[in-house]
């Protein structure tokens, strides 16, 4: 599972879904857009149109799969629910994955029930330029004694377990940025797939802050 806002999806996500099932050789990637996330502002467009835009992105990538789960649920998007969802559908024994980049991964423990997603998934932090702080305190005690440092160590359990992990190509670009490009009527040309671009524009989507 690769969970986000989404808001938009870019390169920068896509490329790295494609890598992490080729790293881990995953079956297949869920990539889950929150509907309402926990720690931040509301995103400025709707889940719906998120999750369209994902789709978009996706195309007919193997292996990769807009999975709506989080917009059919009420209330916050909680990323041990998704998993719990997940765990459901898969059973016991299945390899779950966690896959969150290395910014995100810097505020896990401020998540709620951060144990719980240990329970559920493994967690593997992908390497992202320009976020390297440090850990903090709260953060390493929580992933004591879990961290591995390959797959096959990983894998030789269904869950519990965190790889930190630099794929191939690491990409610098943030929905962050594109959001601010799109505001300034700068190109976002190379930052997206061409059709999440052409949707963009199509119905002037992020105009504003
Ligand atoms: P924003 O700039 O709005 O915070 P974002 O670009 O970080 O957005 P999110 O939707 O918040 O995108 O990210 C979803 C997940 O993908 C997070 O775990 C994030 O760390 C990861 N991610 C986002 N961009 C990249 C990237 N360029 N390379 C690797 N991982 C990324």
């Amino acid at each position: 599972m690769l969970g986000g806002t989404f808001d938009p999806v870019h390169l920068g996500h896509l490329r790295s879904a494609v890598e992490l099932r080729e790293c881990l050789a995953l079956d297949r990637v869920h990539m889950v857009p929150a509907s309402m996330p926990p720690l931040r502002d509301e995103p400025s467009v709707t889940p719906e149109e998120r999750l369209a835009l994902l789709k978009l992105g996706i195309g007919n990538t193997p292996g990769l799969l807009a999975d709506a789960r989080e917009l059919e649920r009420a209330g916050p998007s909680y990323s041990a629910d998704t998993l719990a969802s997940l765990r459901e559908e898969y059973g016991a024994r299945a390899q779950l994955v966690m896959a969150l980049g290395h910014d995100a991964f810097l505020r896990l423990a401020e998540w709620r029930t951060p144990e719980r997603l240990f329970e559920l998934a493994h967690l593997v932090v992908i390497d992202r330029p320009d976020h390297d702080a440090p850990l903090p305190e709260a953060l390493v005690e929580l992933i004591d004694r879990r961290e591995v440092d390959s797959c096959e160590a990983l894998f030789q359990s269904p869950a519990g377990r965190l790889l930190r992990l630099a794929l191939p190509t690491r990409m610098a670009i943030s929905a962050t940025a594109v959001r601010r490009r799109l505001c300034a009527g700068s190109s976002v040309r190379y930052l997206l797939p061409e059709a999440v671009e052409a949707r963009i524009h199509e119905r002037a989507l992020y105009r504003t802050h």
